[in-house]
């Protein structure tokens, strides 16, 4: 068999990345290779082995086949010069914030990022004596106005959780190249299938592999992918920490991989199917979801995305926090949980926290995920649920 060409399309690489049949006895997948003493023929070998951490078996902290397998996929993804694995997409986010940030330091955050990454910041980086700034997410090419003399990192979440704001990463790029500052994104609403932060200038992409790439709600797993020199120095500290991803959840990931083209894009095509159905519910103000037109981020969302996840909000006309706790316990089909990406729909209420500007929703808000199950059920589920939604008295849908 010829080498394979260094161009590929995504679906092409999610076919054929991280998997190597001749080292497995021609096995399509790589197994799981589970371990921690890894041994050698002599002391001689297993001196020479030290420098190698990375990519090649050493020991089991640093990883086995199985994990070098999915950091081979995720990096050729990414189109980054490596990856960096996590036991989750939190651990991801700290690890990075902590390689990049030393005491003294000042960090810029959107205002509209996953609540634990805010709390990360304003809890553990405040103790470690870095200061950190929330920013709007509409800021973009004024970013500029807010870097300090010791800001070293802009960090955005695009679009951003429970409101989903996508921010223009180009113009914030810029900005950090010709201030010296890293620019990293949390891309797990995307995925690399639909948004590449590393081709818009980001210096690290995140995303938690927990959520699309594994795909089935079974296993937790983080992800950074980065250019160089940013990926050597993650490589450090994670060597340095301890930090492992098992090899049991790098298989379920790699797994997931294979899919995640034909899952997403049903996703895609659901969610579409149902919120295109919610807009014109009576009972439903707005429906937060940058792939439609009406959307105040859809014209950046189409510049830069090749496509959009089947996540969003749901603001509705004045239920109050009764009407929404009704909304959700009579939806049939969609489960009441944290995280999302598995197959499966799910709903909760929005719990919206800013601090930098109010969040562009006036109403009870709810998030849904939209699974790949027949949208017509999904949209039969929501209209019985909304039927049984009480409104309070004087509220009216926007015009
Ligand atoms: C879920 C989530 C995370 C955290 O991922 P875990 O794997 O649950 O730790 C980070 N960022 C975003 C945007 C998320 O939705």
């Amino acid at each position: 068999m010829l080498a394979r060409p260094a161009h590929l399309r995504l679906d092409t690489v999610l076919a054929h990345s991280g998997r190597n049949p001749v080292e497995f006895g021609g096995t399509v997948n790589v197994p799981v290779v589970r371990a921690s003493t890894v041994l050698y023929p002599n002391l001689a070998a297993y001196e020479s082995s030290r420098g190698q951490k990375f990519g090649a078996l050493r020991y089991g902290r640093y990883g086995t086949q199985t994990a070098f397998a999915l950091v081979d996929a995720l990096s050729e993804l990414d189109g980054s010069d490596g990856a960096v694995l996590f036991p989750s997409g939190l651990a991801a986010i700290a690890g990075v914030l902590r390689t990049l940030l030393h005491p003294g330091d000042h960090l810029l955050m959107v205002d509209v990022v996953y609540a634990p990454t805010r709390r990360f910041a304003e809890d553990a980086l405040k103790q470690d004596c870095i200061e950190t700034t929330f920013f709007d997410p509409a800021t973009n090419e004024t970013i500029g106005d807010l870097i300090k003399t010791n800001t070293k990192v802009i960090y955005c979440e695009s679009p951003g959780s429970h409101t989903f704001e996508i921010q223009d990463l180009p113009a914030i790029a810029q900005v950090c190249r010709q201030r010296g500052l890293v620019l990293v994104v949390d891309n797990t609403w995307a995925t690399s299938y639909f948004f590449r932060p590393l081709q818009y200038g980001a210096d690290i992409a995140i995303q938690s592999a927990t959520k699309y790439i594994v795909g089935h709600s079974d296993a937790m797993l983080g992800v950074a992918t980065a250019k160089s020199p940013h990926i050597e120095s993650l490589r450090q500290s994670v060597a340095a920490s301890g930090l492992i991803a098992a090899p049991d959840d790098c298989w379920l990931a790699l797994r997931g991989l294979r899919t995640l083209s034909v899952r997403l894009r049903a996703h895609q095509e659901h969610a579409d199917q149902v919120a295109r159905w919610l807009t014109q519910h009576p009972k439903v103000r707005r429906v937060l979801w940058p792939a439609l037109e009406r959307d105040e981020y859809h014209a950046l969302w189409k510049r830069d995305f090749a496509g959009a996840s089947g996540v969003f909000g749901v603001e509705l006309v004045d239920v109050g926090s009764e009407g929404i706790r009704r909304l959700v316990d009579r939806l049939m089909l969609f489960g009441i949980g944290s995280s999302w990406g598995g197959y499966e729909s799910l709903v909760l209420p929005s719990a919206v926290v800013r601090t930098a500007v109010p969040p562009r929703t006036r109403g009870p808000t709810i998030r849904l995920q939209i699974g790949l199950e027949d949208p017509r059920d999904l949209i039969a589920d929501l209209e019985q649920a909304l039927d049984g939604m009480p409104i309070a008295t004087g509220d009216r849908r926007d015009a």
